[in-house]
């Protein structure tokens, strides 16, 4: 941030500049100001807990329209960024009940949101499992959820995921989403969809899927990755009850929302602009960049080495495996960054697997949304240091 070296930022999570959905907020942006009642009240006033009631009203008539869901704006309550919301979410669900019993979330994948990690006020509240790896090419894996050995009991209090997952870009299936909420049923406990990059907004997501939402399902949206983080809106869609749990929270921890994003973007929901914008322009400029990153990687690499690319189905992330890398992925991270390339270390992703497993050492995470150039150089620089590492002996 000081300025100086000239670094590789592949560490982060910052959605890229898009030139055409830039065009759009700036355009709302003037007919908001334009319109100086409105704009005037959008300052003064203290929103309601729950969010904008024009914002709500358009999202809940979306999602109705466009995906089926059977919402009204009951179900839909705002927050200051999806990062607050699963604060106030995961918090409310999981812990220590008045009962004297401790819940946990369940994340049927490992690796997932580092952000999630420290969310819990309470210690050692997560619990993940270990996926299965789907080799499909001889440079591309898919994480797969291991139904099977699923540590689910009586200390669950939900089942989270990302779907696309941060970090791996992994989409799990309708079959592992429908799976995965027939499971919730059956224990009687809600199903955590964190939707930050998927549908029906940004849209960042490769594969055409079936968004879904039932009664136990809780589905987090965000404006953020359409390039609005800076206005901080969160949406959670869940069962009534919960919304009114969540707003009421929401009125304690934060008072009331910034309302920009929702002033921005709620006629764009009511005229399909939004929905257009993400299917026209945001996801086929992420598309764009994923497959050429992962061109670079492969021509990077010798193809007898041992690197595996999850497959990149959604999100800002290329998730990099070197099987039996001498050193971890830590050390790996420190060399990098010694070179002016920044990456994350995969170990942090697994902060839900008790048990020993390599492979958490064995990956890292990098963000392909930067400048090409930035990527490309940032790529060769990894491979040299895989490399140079391949060939010390193992510690
Ligand atoms: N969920 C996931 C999976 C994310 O990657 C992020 C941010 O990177 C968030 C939630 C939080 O997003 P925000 O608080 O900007 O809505």
């Amino acid at each position: 941030a000081g300025g100086g070296r000239d670094w590789k930022m592949l560490g982060g999570g910052n959605p890229a500049r898009v030139p055409a959905a830039e065009k759009v907020w700036r355009r709302r942006l003037d007919e908001l100001i334009a319109d100086a009642d409105r704009m005037e009240r959008l300052l003064v006033y203290y929103d309601g807990p729950q969010g904008q009631a024009d914002f709500i009203d358009a999202l809940s008539g979306a999602l109705r329209d466009r995906l089926g869901w059977n919402v009204g704006p009951e179900n839909i309550g705002i927050t200051n960024g999806s990062q607050t919301g699963f604060f106030m979410l995961l918090n409310m669900l999981a812990g220590t009940g008045a009962d004297g019993k401790k819940r946990r979330i369940l994340q049927p994948i490992a690796p997932e949101y580092i952000g999630y990690a420290d969310q819990l006020i309470e210690e050692d509240c997560f619990i993940a499992g270990r996926p299965g790896i789907e080799h499909i090419d001889a440079h591309t894996f898919k994480y797969r959820i291991d139904f099977a050995n699923l540590p689910i009991g009586e200390d669950i209090a939900a089942i989270c995921v990302s779907r696309p997952t941060n970090p791996t870009g992994n989409v799990l299936t309708d079959d592992e989403i429908r799976s995965l909420a027939l499971l919730a049923d059956e224990h009687d406990i809600p199903l955590i969809v964190d939707n930050a990059y998927g549908a029906p907004f940004p849209g960042i997501i490769f594969d055409d899927i079936q968004p879904m939402w039932e009664p136990n399902m809780v589905v987090s949206l965000s404006l953020s990755k359409l390039g609005l983080p800076g206005t901080r809106t969160g949406i959670v869609v869940a069962r009534e009850d919960m919304i009114r749990s969540l707003s009421a929270m929401n009125a304690i921890v934060s008072l009331a929302n910034g309302n920009i994003g929702q002033a921005i973007a709620a006629p764009l929901l009511r005229s399909g602009e939004l929905f257009d914008l993400c299917r026209d322009e945001i996801r086929p400029f992420y598309e764009a960049k994923s497959l050429r990153a992962i061109q670079w990687i492969h021509e990077a690499m010798p193809d007898d080495f041992d690197y595996h690319v999850h497959v990149s189905e959604g999100a800002l992330f290329l998730w990099l495996w070197f099987r039996d890398l001498p050193i971890t992925s830590a050390e790996l991270y420190r060399r990098l960054k010694e070179r002016g390339v920044l990456v994350i270390p995969g170990h942090y992703f697994f902060y839900g697997l008790k048990d020993d497993w390599r492979h958490r050492d064995e990956c890292i995470r990098l963000t392909y949304s930067q400048e090409e150039d930035t990527v490309r150089e940032g790529i060769r620089i990894i491979a040299e240091e895989v490399l140079k590492a391949s060939l010390q002996p193992r510690h």
